[in-house]
C-alpha cells in the first residue's frame, strides 16, 4: 500500500502559537518546536480528515505506519497490558464498573479489565479489520473518534496507551474526556516523553519519531499544561515500559544500529536459554495518571 497524503500547517496545540524553529526533517516531515511553549510536534502534517482515514485503512499490518504485523507480539503485548493494570489499580477509586479503552485494537486490555472484574468494559477503535475481531470477540466498539463520540455516559477508567501522541483534536479530544470522565474517575495514558533519557540520548535516531502518525511529543510539562483548561491534572507520572524479549530487544538494538551489539546480545541470550524469557524494558514513554482537578 502506498498512500499519498495532503499536508497542512497547524498552530501548536498545547498553547496556539504559530511560531516554532525546525529541529529536524525525518521522512520528509518536519519536526518543529513552539516558540512561546517549547512543545515539540510535526508540522504541516497530513490533514486532520485524512488522518482519520489512515487509522480506517490497514493500520495494524503494513510497512509505511502503524504496526508490521500486530499478531506477531501478542504475547508480549497482553503480559504488559496486565502489567499497566497493576500500575494503574492502586490509583483507581472504589467504583470499578465503566471503562473505556481509547485505541482498543484487538481489545487485549479490555480482556485484561474484564478478567479483573470490570463488568462494562467498551472500546474505540477506527480499524475495520480490528473492529471486526472485536466484533467476533463480542467486545463494545465504537469507530467514532474519540473527539467526535457523544458524551452520553461517563467511565470510571478511562485508557489511552500510545494514542494522544496521534490526536489531531488534542483540545477537543482533552474536553471530551473530562465530559466522559466520572467524578471520582481515572485516566490513564502512556505516551512518548520527550523529556526522557532515550530520547536524549538517541536524539534524530529516537524511535518514536514516526511523523505520518506520532504527530505530536509531550513531557510531564507540556502535558500539564494542556489539561490545565480542561480541569484535568496530572497526579502521577512515571517512566514507562513494554515487556520485550530476547528477539524484541535484539531488533531494536539493530534499529539504533548497534549492530554488533545485537549479535552479542543474541549470542548470550541464546547461550544462557533466555529466548523465550521477557523482561520490563524501559521504552522512553511515560506511564500517567490524571483526574479531575477539585480546584478547577
Ligand atoms: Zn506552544
Amino acid at each position: 500500500m502506498d498512500l499519498k497524503f495532503n499536508l497542512q500547517s497547524y498552530p501548536c496545540s498545547v498553547c496556539g502559537s504559530s511560531d516554532f524553529v525546525l529541529k529536524y526533517n525525518i521522512k520528509g516531515f518536519d519536526i518543529v518546536q513552539c516558540k512561546a511553549c517549547s512543545f515539540v510536534y510535526v508540522n504541516p502534517r497530513i490533514k486532520t480528515e485524512e488522518l482519520y482515514k489512515l487509522y480506517a485503512s490497514d493500520y495494524f499490518n503494513n510497512t509505511q505506519f502503524g504496526y508490521e504485523n500486530y499478531e506477531l507480539n501478542a504475547r508480549l503485548r497482553i503480559m504488559t497490558f496486565e502489567k499497566w493494570y497493576s500500575l494503574i489499580v492502586p490509583f483507581l477509586g472504589p467504583k470499578k464498573e465503566k471503562a473505556l479503552d481509547i485505541g482498543c485494537a484487538a481489545g487485549d486490555f479490555i480482556e485484561v479489565l474484564m478478567r479483573n472484574g470490570w463488568k462494562d468494559a467498551e472500546g474505540i477503535e477506527l480499524d475495520p479489520t480490528m473492529i471486526e475481531r472485536l466484533h467476533e470477540k463480542k467486545i463494545p466498539v465504537s469507530n467514532i473518534p474519540l473527539e467526535k463520540m457523544e458524551a452520553t455516559k461517563k467511565y470510571d477508567l478511562i485508557t489511552l496507551f500510545d494514542v494522544i501522541e496521534h490526536l489531531p483534536g488534542l483540545s477537543e479530544a482533552l474536553n471530551k474526556l473530562k465530559n466522559i470522565l466520572e467524578a471520582n474517575g481515572t485516566i490513564a495514558l502512556i505516551t512518548p516523553d520527550y523529556s526522557s533519557t532515550q530520547r536524549k540520548i538517541f536524539g534524530k535516531r529516537w524511535f518514536q519519531y514516526k511523523p505520518y502518525e506520532h504527530i505530536q511529543y509531550f513531557t510531564p510539562d507540556s502535558l500539564t499544561r494542556a489539561l490545565k483548561p480542561h480541569g484535568l491534572k496530572i497526579i502521577h507520572h512515571s517512566a514507562s515500559g513494554q515487556c520485550a524479549d530476547a528477539e524484541f530487544l535484539g531488533s531494536r538494538l539493530e534499529r539504533y544500529n548497534f549492530k554488533r551489539l545485537a549479535s552479542l546480545f543474541n549470542g548470550i541470550t541464546g547461550l544462557f536459554g533466555l529466548k523465550n524469557k521477557a523482561w520490563y524494558a524501559d521504552t522512553g514513554s511515560m506511564f500517567v495518571i490524571i483526574k479531575h482537578d477539585p480546584k478547577a
